[in-house]
């Protein structure tokens, strides 16, 4: 399943989709490729749902506006092993990359990587990539994509990022 799009929706979206896969028994555990610099209320809510869904820190957590410095480029590969690992490991039912997308498009992560990740999977799990600008060989390879549109976002009137609503 692929969440991508320039509208608002996308992580909260594949959170949503986790919900719903832990009340029918099903394992469920995100990774996130890129972390915020704010204490996000998801954090908190997953740990209540622990040990049925997790979230893990994948490697340092890279911020969105460091992206192209050499750090973060070097942890890539380790953070990708990590992703590797948890998806062959067959203990979850589904796997949330979050924000993959986003480091795919920045180059950060040959997309071969990924297809070829997807090729390997256990049969039975379901893997979520989120992120603006989905490859365009993600797409093909997906059962199922929807693109978050843009129509009204709060922030364009000036409202900045509220609790509750974007962390
Ligand atoms: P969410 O986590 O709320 O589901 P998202 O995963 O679709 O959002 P990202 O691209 O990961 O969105 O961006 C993270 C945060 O940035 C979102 O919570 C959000 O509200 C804010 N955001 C998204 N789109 C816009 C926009 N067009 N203008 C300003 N802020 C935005
Ligand atoms: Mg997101």
């Amino acid at each position: 399943m692929v969440f991508t799009g320039n509208g608002k929706g996308k992580t909260t979206a594949a959170m949503g989709q986790a919900l719903r896969a832990v009340g029918q028994g099903l394992n469920v555990l995100m990774l996130q490729f890129i972390k915020g610099t704010w204490n996000y209320g998801e954090l908190e809510s997953i740990k209540r749902l622990n040990p049925d869904f997790k979230i893990k820190p994948i490697g340092k957590g890279f911020v969105r506006s460091k992206l192209n410095d050499d750090e973060t480029i070097k942890c890539i590969n380790q953070s990708w092993a990590q992703s590797e690992e948890e998806i062959l490991s067959d203990n979850y039912d589904m796997v949330i990359l979050d924000e993959i997308n986003y480091v795919i498009d920045f180059g950060l992560l040959p997309v071969d990587k990924i297809l070829t990740l997807l090729d390997k999977k256990p049969e039975r799990l379901h893997i979520i990539l989120t992120g603006r600008n989905a490859h365009k060989e993600v797409i093909e390879k997906a059962d199922l994509v929807t693109e978050m549109v843009e129509i009204k976002h709060p922030y364009s009137k000036g409202i900045k990022a509220q609790k509750g609503i974007e962390f």
